[in-house]
């Protein structure tokens, strides 16, 4: 017999004809609608960081997050985030809106595929960009260092290792 499904059900239970009701605390104090406790169910928020891996004469940029969040302090890529992953396009767009890229990028571009870490309470989405520029751009508080000295920065959780380029046409 499934005790559960018969006599302690999750809803009425059937108390009266309960075998163990001399035992059970719930049903001797009074508090057989308190169970079973439901589990709050966690909202986990979706988010898309694009990252623009920018390299310039050979050094990388990098800077360090303001944003008050977990990764405060932390160095990252430049980064703009979508609540929706955005086309090369739409993303290049908004970066060169922002006067983070030139309006022509002529050398090389590449992409990576999308990476996911999921924390508590959300769920992160991250691509790199890669694009070599001919001028430095104007973006604040950008660090640029050689690609063996960033990688021992404190960083995010996405590093070079994990860094797989995928050729695209843009
Ligand atoms: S007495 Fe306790 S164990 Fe028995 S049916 Fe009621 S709640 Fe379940």
């Amino acid at each position: 017999m499934d005790f559960g499904a018969t006599i302690c059900k999750p809803v009425s239970p059937l108390c009266g004809s309960c075998v163990f009701k001399k035992y059970c605390q719930a049903f001797r104090q009074d508090k057989i609608a308190a169970y079973p406790v439901k589990e709050k169910k966690i909202r986990v928020k979706k988010r898309w960081f694009h990252f623009l891996v920018l390299t310039y004469k050979g050094k990388i940029a990098i800077r360090q997050r303001t944003e008050k969040d977990i990764w405060q302090e932390l160095y990252e890529f430049p980064n703009l985030e979508s609540g929706k992953p955005l086309t090369t396009g739409a993303l290049l767009k908004e970066a060169r809106q922002k006067k983070w890229l030139p309006s022509v990028v002529k050398e090389s571009t590449s992409i990576s595929p999308w990476y996911k870490q999921q924390l508590t309470h959300q769920l992160i989405h991250g691509q790199f960009i890669r694009i070599s520029l001919q001028k430095k751009p104007e973006i604040p508080g950008l660090l640029w260092l050689s690609e063996k000295s960033w990688s021992n920065m404190p960083s995010r959780a996405y590093s070079g290792s994990t860094w797989k380029p995928y050729k695209i046409a843009i």
